[in-house]
């Protein structure tokens, strides 16, 4: 069969998938449509480490035996989105599109999908590919695989862009194995904020196995933080909610903690070796043992907030006061992020949110950096 594309034009898009660009493709062409299987996606993108974005038009690879192509109808704004667009994780690839909360509706399955049907709902957090060979993989903790590729900003070689895009945009075209379904009775973009905050404070604090009535503190009281508040509350312990935002406390009651303002370290002094677990989602550097010394001796402390260049300070002494359980936490993996949307979805533990067009990303990225997110932005897709 011929070939349609003119030469010049091949050349061009050659040139602009190297470069990372906009194919500007619109379907104008019916000749270069036809040729072209790639999916049309539209959506909004950094372009360097300006921390703003704007709109791109952008390809992803065509729909493969084993994927699905989901039209988006909500994505929310993760504190991560921002950190990595502004190069705080190191050196970033442009144009780049983030978002890793994402929700839709099946728009297409390929050959061999069996876990969806066009017409399903579905969600898809912070992965969207690992090798199946993996032992992590096989565990269901992907996220441990070495092979795995993030939602946005990881190399892959199947995008036309060269790295995965994410999803602030109309569209996603990702691995079934790597979205989870979204159950009737719970609202979209309730449910897109569970797909990253839901299952980095659930995962934790299921591993770590908590009883009724155990004393739990969640340090850091923004998207990921109210969530845990949520989830603890709902699974039956006793919740301390330490946050930096005296204008935080009447949600924080609400959301059933004890609310401690912690504008001075000399706040925690009082809670010194009470709590039996901490979790922390304080996504700047910090003091880590003047909260863990909340904890009581053996007791854990989760970091799951990501600092600039992943840093946080700690002090060897601090943490050997209680010789407290030190360690750090990654999201979780596909079983048990579909575990925390089902069990979200039947216990109506709901993230509290609001909804914005995407021409207002930018004004809400600078709200999650100064504190002022209340707890969650979900941006409508419609409006991409
Ligand atoms: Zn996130």
């Amino acid at each position: 069969m011929s070939d349609p594309i003119d030469p010049k034009r091949r050349e061009f898009i050659g040139l602009a998938a190297l470069a990372g660009g906009s194919l500007l493709l619109t379907g104008a062409d019916p000749l270069f449509a036809a040729s072209n299987p790639n999916i049309h996606s539209r959506g909004y993108a950094a372009l360097d480490t300006s921390g703003k974005l704007v709109p791109w038009t952008f390809e992803r690879r065509p729909v493969g035996d084993y994927d699905i192509l989901i039209e988006t109808k909500y994505a929310s704004i993760c504190h991560s989105d921002i950190h990595q667009m502004k190069g705080h994780w190191g050196p970033q690839h442009y144009p780049q599109v983030p978002g890793h909360e994402i929700v839709g509706v099946v728009a297409a399955v390929g050959s061999k999908v069996t876990k969806f049907k066009v017409g399903d709902r579905a969600g898809v957090g912070c992965m969207v590919d690992s090798n199946p060979e993996c032992a992590s993989f096989k565990a269901g903790e992907e996220q441990y695989c070495p092979e795995t590729v993030f939602t946005y900003g990881y190399p892959e070689a199947s995008s036309p862009s060269g790295i995965s895009q994410g999803g602030y945009s109309n569209n996603i075209v990702v691995k079934e194995h790597f979205a989870v379904h979204i159950p009737e009775g719970l609202s979209l973009q309730e449910a897109a904020p569970l797909l990253c905050a839901g299952i980095t404070t659930y995962s934790p604090l299921m591993k770590w196995g908590f009883k009724p009535g155990d004393k739990v503190g969640v340090a850091g009281i923004g998207g990921l933080g109210h969530m845990a508040i949520k989830l603890a509350v709902s699974k039956g312990a006793e919740v301390y909610a330490f946050t930096t935002s005296a204008e935080k406390v009447d949600d924080i009651i609400a959301f059933g903690a004890k609310p401690v303002v912690v504008d001075d370290l000399a706040k925690l002094a009082p809670y010194s070796g009470q709590l039996d677990f901490m979790i922390s989602t304080i996504p700047v550097d910090y003091n880590v043992a003047a909260y863990a010394a909340v904890v009581k001796p053996y007791g854990t402390f989760t970091q799951v907030g990501m600092p600039e260049r992943f840093e946080v300070t700690l002090s060897a002494i601090g943490l050997a006061f209680s010789r407290v359980n030190f360690n750090a936490s990654l999201i979780g993996g596909m079983p048990e992020t579909q575990e925390v949307v089902d069990y979200c979805a039947e216990h109506r533990v709901l993230p509290t949110i609001q909804v914005i067009p995407a021409s207002e990303i930018n004004d809400a990225w600078e709200k999650v950096v100064n504190k002022q997110a209340r707890y969650r932005y979900v941006i409508d897709a419609a409006t991409f």
